[in-house]
């Protein structure tokens, strides 16, 4: 008997609401500070950045959001996403476990990203928005939210890292074919971008500077303008809980339920997305999931960063909230999965990890790509370097239960495919990537710059 590998749900089954963690977390949500003062902030604080629809889902505590439903007709275009049992690498990795992976790469612009770029341009519309700011650093969010803008007929500047802009072009293209105005940061548009060419012109600009140029057009515009952030906060992970709604029923579907389930975690919104379903039944129903947050060994947040108040921001120019943190000003090392190169990751996930019902784990660059091409050559799809991090974890899982005999059922997220990442792939097949060591130094003087924050 073959055994079915595909679970495909019709488009009536788009989830009609969003999953929000913040009513079932087992601690009570911490305070934004304001990154100035360091008091907490106030909706009109943030309102000067977010429209107040977003403002208002940043702080609900409703468990269920209803999904509009141009959003939801959106949505129609590549969801529900399919479910995928793993047959040939499970046959590959001679494991009596089960594999399963949610393909999140079937969106048009290839990531998970696209299922908050919708929501996110939709609210803005409703809420007389006319143009969002953002920045992007390979151009993961920057091409989701082009797409998203170019449906709802907004204008989006995207200021992107300089270096990416000129060496990463096509993802540039995208934006540009979906009618966006694609920067390269610093530029000469804002104070702060002027103000670093001024140090610097050859300047090869970092997120922390491009989020800082994006922040100031927005906050600048009298009201016109928007601001637009693609993880970490609260309704980026809401909105993201589509991918693991649907797969709750495909694994009903399949006559299953995972006793692991794995995500990577740059900011933390595909393994939100992914995971935080499950956490639920876990919280509510006495299920006994594992939750696993996989990161990269050079960019450890939840595994050796510490879990207290700091900036989202390298300019420390953004709220202060309470989250694992390697400190705003580290620098990771240049490892490919850039998706993963964040010093924080998001106050849900933190806190989630904090009470023990989340874990996490390193992978170092070399084992992932070792871990892609695997996976690619059992399953046919190229994954991102970011979305290997979760193969890794899962092929370990599975590699285990080879040993010790158990059957169990293990459940990853891929975040997205690697179409725009093959230098990279071309780099390890020439021996030429490198592990980089935990940069323990960096993160001891980094953390000499934590702001202020009394604890109490
Ligand atoms: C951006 C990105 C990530 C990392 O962001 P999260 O918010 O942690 O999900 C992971 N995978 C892919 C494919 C991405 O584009």
């Amino acid at each position: 008997m073959t055994e079915r590998g595909r679970f495909l749900l019709d488009e009536t089954r788009i989830p009609k609401a969003w999953y929000n963690v913040n009513a079932d977390l087992p601690t009570p949500p911490t305070p934004v500070l304001h990154p100035g003062t360091m008091e907490p902030v106030t909706p009109e604080f943030l309102s000067v950045l977010f429209p107040m629809n977003i403002v208002m889902q940043e702080v609900t505590q409703e468990r269920w959001v209803e999904v509009p439903e141009p959003v939801r007709d959106i949505y129609r275009l590549w969801r529900p996403t399919p479910m995928i049992r793993a047959l040939r690498l499970e046959k590959a990795l001679d494991t009596p476990a089960h594999i399963y992976f949610k393909n999140e790469s079937v969106s048009p612009v290839g990531s998970h990203k696209a299922n908050t770029a919708v929501p996110q341009a939709f609210y803005n519309k409703e809420a007389g928005t006319k143009a969002l700011t953002t920045e992007t650093g390979a151009g993961q969010w920057g091409t989701a939210l082009a797409m998203a803008c170019n449906f709802f007929d907004l204008d989006l500047e995207v200021f992107m890292v300089r270096v990416s802009y000129h060496q990463k072009p096509y993802r540039r293209i995208i934006m540009e074919n979906y009618g966006a105005h694609v920067f390269a940061s610093p530029s000469d548009r804002t104070h702060f971008g002027r103000k670093m060419l001024e140090e610097d012109e050859d300047s090869p600009g970092s997120l922390g500077i491009a989020i800082s140029e994006a922040v100031e057009t927005a906050a600048t515009s009298g009201g016109t303008k928007k601001y637009s952030l693609g993880s970490v906060l609260g309704h980026v992970m809401m909105h993201q809980t589509v991918i693991g709604l649907e797969a709750l029923e495909q694994m009903e579907m399949a006559g299953e339920y995972p006793d692991v389930v794995i995500g990577c975690a740059g900011g933390g919104s595909n393994f939100a997305g992914f995971a935080f379903p499950f956490v639920h039944r876990n919280l509510t129903e006495g299920k006994k999931t594992r939750i696993v947050a996989v990161e990269p060994a050079s960019c450890p947040t939840l595994t050796k960063g510490r879990y207290t108040f700091d900036y989202g921001d390298a300019a420390a120019m953004a709220p202060i909230v309470k989250m694992y943190t390697l400190g705003h000003t580290f620098m990771p090392p240049g490892i490919h999965a850039g998706g993963l190169r964040y010093h924080g990751m998001a106050p849900t996930v933190s806190a989630l990890v904090a009470c023990g019902q989340i874990e996490a784990r390193t992978a170092r660059q070399l084992e992932t790509f070792e871990a892609a091409v695997r996976f690619s050559r059992a399953e046919g799809i190229i994954p991102a370097p970011e979305s290997a991090h979760a193969i890794r974890a899962a092929i370990d899982e599975a590699l285990k239960c080879r040993e010790t005999g158990e059957k169990k059922v293990i459940a990853f997220n891929l975040s997205g495919h690697g179409h725009f990442d093959m230098t990279a792939y071309q780099s390890y097949h020439h021996g030429l990537l490198e592990d980089f060591e935990y940069p323990d130094h960096a993160v001891e003087e980094a953390m000499t710059h934590l702001p202020d924050v009394k604890e109490g």
